[in-house]
């Protein structure tokens, strides 16, 4: 289920182009989940609590995505847990992994990057130290390309790309991944230290 928070999306206009992403993208992995199921049998092993994916993947996020984690931190969390993850992160010194990961739970999983949405592997959950890309490629869960493309579409506007042919410009040269940084490699220090 996406997140939407409609007084905030009012107040900070770059946060529906973030949220209408996660829906769009949130809904077409649901809607391939229940093709593959249909056609394979295939079940989704992802669960709470199974975070392999989560040091062991380099998880690409766009400024825009980095921006709504910073917000999410910064505005929506309950004081302890964001007194808990910003001290983390003021201390965060390039870890291999990604650093909202605190014990066993995605601090900012309402708002965690496109990358880990998309992320379903099919069966049997990803082992220590598995690629499953090269182990098992047929329990990766693939998205058509159009619904890749609509989602960010929608976060073009923040960087200023309007029109439909800016747009597939901007796709067709991997804009969007062109200025992402993995998220175990973000200087986030630099975020919170006043
Ligand atoms: S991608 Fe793999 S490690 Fe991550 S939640 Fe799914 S099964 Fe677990
Ligand atoms: S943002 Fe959350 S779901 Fe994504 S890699 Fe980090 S801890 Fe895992």
């Amino acid at each position: 289920m996406s997140i939407r928070l409609p007084e905030d999306e009012k107040e900070f206009p770059w946060l529906p182009m973030l949220l209408d992403a996660y829906a769009i993208s949130d809904q077409a992995v649901q809607e391939k989940q229940e093709r593959d199921y249909r056609e394979h049998g295939f079940q989704a092993a992802c669960s709470k609590g199974c975070i392999t994916c989560c040091y062991q993947q380099f998880i690409p996020a766009t400024s825009l995505e980095l921006a709504g984690i910073v917000w999410f931190i910064c505005h929506k969390m309950d004081p302890k847990a964001q007194k808990s993850i910003i001290d983390v992160l003021e201390n965060f010194s390039g870890e291999r992994t990604c650093p909202m990961l605190q014990n066993t739970t995605c601090a900012v999983y309402s708002v965690r990057p496109l990358a880990c949405r998309q992320f379903v592997v099919y069966e049997q959950a990803c082992q220590a130290r598995e690629d499953v890309l090269g182990t098992r490629p047929e329990h990766v869960l693939k998205l058509d390309n159009s619904s890749i493309r609509q989602a960010f579409r929608s976060m073009l506007p923040f960087y200023e790309i309007h029109t439909p042919e800016e747009q597939e410009v901007a796709l067709n040269d991997n804009f969007l991944f062109k200025q992402s940084s993995y998220m175990h490699q973000v200087d986030w220090p630099s975020f919170f230290i006043k």
